[in-house]
């Protein structure tokens, strides 16, 4: 059996880095053109460069979204942008306008997924792809278990589906909410995320919201691998590099541990229980196995943390003396854990902190500052300190 792929966001270079490291087996980034997420730094053609060579030697793959609502003023430079995106070593393209699938199919050897901005819900539109020649479908997040896998078993298609991460409230790719305002296109890259303003309505009642919860599809891996799924797509170009960390080596955990035969209720207990920790809302499976509800909504007192886990990263080491980039508050004496790149989660007490000049501290509190920490496990660059998850 094939292993199921899972397939990261990075906003850049940094977060692309910590993806591959931390579990993914492919990662989508976004061009500085033609991509959904205009706020994230997206990457330049360089970059773009950078990043396949660093994925590709890692034995990892790069997709590059041009999903945009095409308009003709789009269309002008994107034959040309596509033919050096391509050049850099893209392994292949989300698109969203079917312009795009013929001329990618008709010219280049790499792969054309369409994007879930199609809204694909049915097995006869996916046919329809597949003789356009489309290689895989992220279909629409609104698709349910038991169509996905009638889709699978109609036309063997590969289905990338999101399992993590934030929602949309409308139908993926069909708001116009920010266009209205705040004059930004949600279809060309400026969704503001209207859908998670708070209204006032009047002055008696509690501020609206219309926000979904997020997506959090880790107790089913394992039958999402079992009715056929190719790729599982966490959401979130936006989103820190302490988070991604956090969330793809719990899925990574859960995927490889489904492979080896040992995936175990005491394992997914503690999983779920990291990445409801992580998360700054709460979650739910939407519309995996009924249609979503008002329970899977947000209306009222609206419940969003934000989170303060990150402690530090590790960037560089001697002889068990480790640099830290550090991130949020801690002090000698905290109990903390460290993760690392090899999925390892470590118990830790600070017994020992020294600022840049290698002089004693007591706590850690300036966010950004260089400190270091003696520590006798040999820990991989990009470990990560983080509060205590688990007990
Ligand atoms: S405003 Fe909300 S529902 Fe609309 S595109 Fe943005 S995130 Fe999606």
């Amino acid at each position: 059996m094939k292993k199921v792929e899972l397939l990261a966001p990075a906003g850049d270079l940094e977060r692309l880095k910590i993806a591959c490291i931390y579990g993914a087996d492919a990662i989508y980034i976004g061009g500085q053109d033609y991509s959904l997420r205009a706020n994230a730094n997206n990457f330049s053609l360089e970059e773009i460069k950078e990043a396949c060579d660093f994925a590709h030697k890692l034995k990892k793959r790069v997709y590059l979204t041009l999903n945009i609502v095409f308009h003709n003023e789009d269309i002008e430079n994107v034959y040309d942008y596509i033919k050096k995106v391509v050049a850099a070593g893209i392994d292949a393209f989300i698109v969203s306008d079917l312009f795009l699938v013929r001329y990618i199919k008709s010219n280049f050897l790499v792969e054309v997924h369409l994007s879930t901005q199609d809204s694909i819900t049915n097995y006869l539109s996916v046919r329809y792809l597949q003789e356009q020649k489309v290689d895989r479908i992220v279909l629409a997040r609104e698709v349910g278990r038991d169509d996905i896998k009638e889709i699978i078993a109609k036309t063997n298609m590969a289905i990338e589906v999101f399992i993590h991460g934030a929602m949309c409230t409308f139908v993926s790719g069909r708001c116009v909410l920010s266009n209205y305002f705040t004059n930004r296109d949600s279809n060309r890259g400026g969704c503001a995320q209207i859908c998670r303003f708070c209204f006032d309505i009047n002055d008696e009642t509690d501020s609206f919201s219309m926000a979904v919860k997020d997506l959090n599809m880790s107790r089913y891996i394992k039958d999402m691998i079992e009715i056929g799924i190719t790729s599982f797509k966490v959401e979130g170009r936006m989103r820190s590099p302490f988070y991604l960390a956090t969330v793809l080596s719990s899925y990574r955990r859960i995927i490889d541990a489904y492979y080896a035969n040992n995936l175990t209720d005491d394992l997914l207990q503690k999983e779920m229980k990291i990445l409801e920790r992580v998360s700054n809302r709460e979650n739910s499976t939407h519309f995996y196995f009924q249609e979503a509800s008002v329970k899977d909504q947000y209306y009222v007192g609206r419940n969003e943390v934000s989170n303060q886990d990150y402690l530090g990263i590790i960037v560089d080491s001697k002889d068990h003396l480790y640099t830290i980039n550090q991130r949020n508050y801690f002090k000698v004496g905290d109990e903390i854990e460290i993760i690392t790149p090899n999925m390892d989660i470590i118990d830790y007490k600070v017994d020992n902190l020294y600022n840049a000049k290698l002089e004693p501290i007591e706590v850690a509190n300036q966010a950004d500052s260089m400190l270091k920490i003696k520590i006798e496990h040999d820990l991989p660059l990009y470990s990560m300190l983080r509060k205590k998850y688990l007990d």
